[in-house]
């Protein structure tokens, strides 16, 4: 895997999401053979993903994923920010983790691993809500044996020294790419049929560059962080943070021509 491939990550998988998007979504994936990364919240309490009332057979239909080869991986807790706490990433200042202490972070993350473990589904890997985490959440994960995150703006996957196999998650939306291996990260809750058939057209012109997690450990594992991944990671932040704020100044210069018209 030297040129560019793409994994696919769903964010807010939980029993009261929006399901008829997500069906139509999901006989795109069955179409195409796409196996993503399923980022589920085991208890939710967050009333921006409550979208309709909750399925009943909610983790019939998670065992189901994982009979599919799909990746379930632990989206925190409860998905309620605590504080705002920006993390490792530094990407957004929402935290259900970063900044707590070790036993708290620990009793948050053995309660969701239990419902897991009740329903007799596998976790693959960590998906932290809004991004946020710290060094002491990956030292929890390590210990409770979940030892893959989604994150990062590293083009390519790596194993750390902190214990964690690291896969990347770079963009929000298919972006044309030479190479690395590129995770779209996918909100699903408020997309329009047209998203959904921008999606299905998408997932149409990428199929043969479509990967999955089992094969990107399986093709990374072991490989080490490089001074290459670090300064393309610093770029996309720097990159990131200059169209923010570009987007800034614009709003404020529509907003004044507002005030004076
Ligand atoms: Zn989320």
């Amino acid at each position: 895997m030297t040129d560019s491939h793409y994994l696919l990550r769903f964010d807010d998988i939980c029993p009261t999401m929006n399901w008829v998007v997500w069906e139509a979504i999901e006989r795109h994936l069955v179409l195409h053979q796409v196996r993503p990364i399923l980022a589920v919240v085991p208890d939710n309490r967050d009333p921006k993903l409550m979208w309709g009332p909750p399925v009943p057979d909610f983790w019939d239909r998670v065992r189901r994923w994982q009979g599919m080869g799909y990746t379930i991986a632990l989206h925190g807790y409860q998905h309620v920010y605590v504080n705002r706490e920006r993390g490792m990433t530094r990407l957004t200042p929402n935290s259900e983790f970063a900044g707590l202490p070790y036993e708290e972070q620990k009793a948050k993350l053995e309660k969701a691993l239990a419902i897991f473990g009740e329903q007799g589904i596998r976790v693959d890997a960590f998906v932290a809500p809004s991004h946020s985490f710290d060094r002491t959440t990956l030292t929890v994960l390590t210990e409770l044996g979940v030892k893959v995150i989604s994150d990062g703006l590293w083009p390519w996957p790596h194993a750390g020294e902190d214990g964690m196999f690291w896969v990347p998650q770079q963009l929000w939306d298919f972006r044309p790419r030479s190479s690395g291996i590129w995770t779209v990260c996918n909100h699903h809750n408020a997309w329009t049929e047209q998203q959904v058939e921008a999606f299905g057209k998408n997932l149409a012109i990428h199929a043969g560059r479509m990967t999955d997690l089992a094969r990107v450990i399986q093709a990374f594992a072991g490989r080490p962080l490089t001074i290459a991944d670090r300064v393309a990671a610093f770029c996309d932040l720097m990159w990131n943070h200059r169209i923010k704020a570009v987007l800034w100044r614009m709003r404020r210069q529509l907003s004044k021509a507002g005030h004076a018209s």
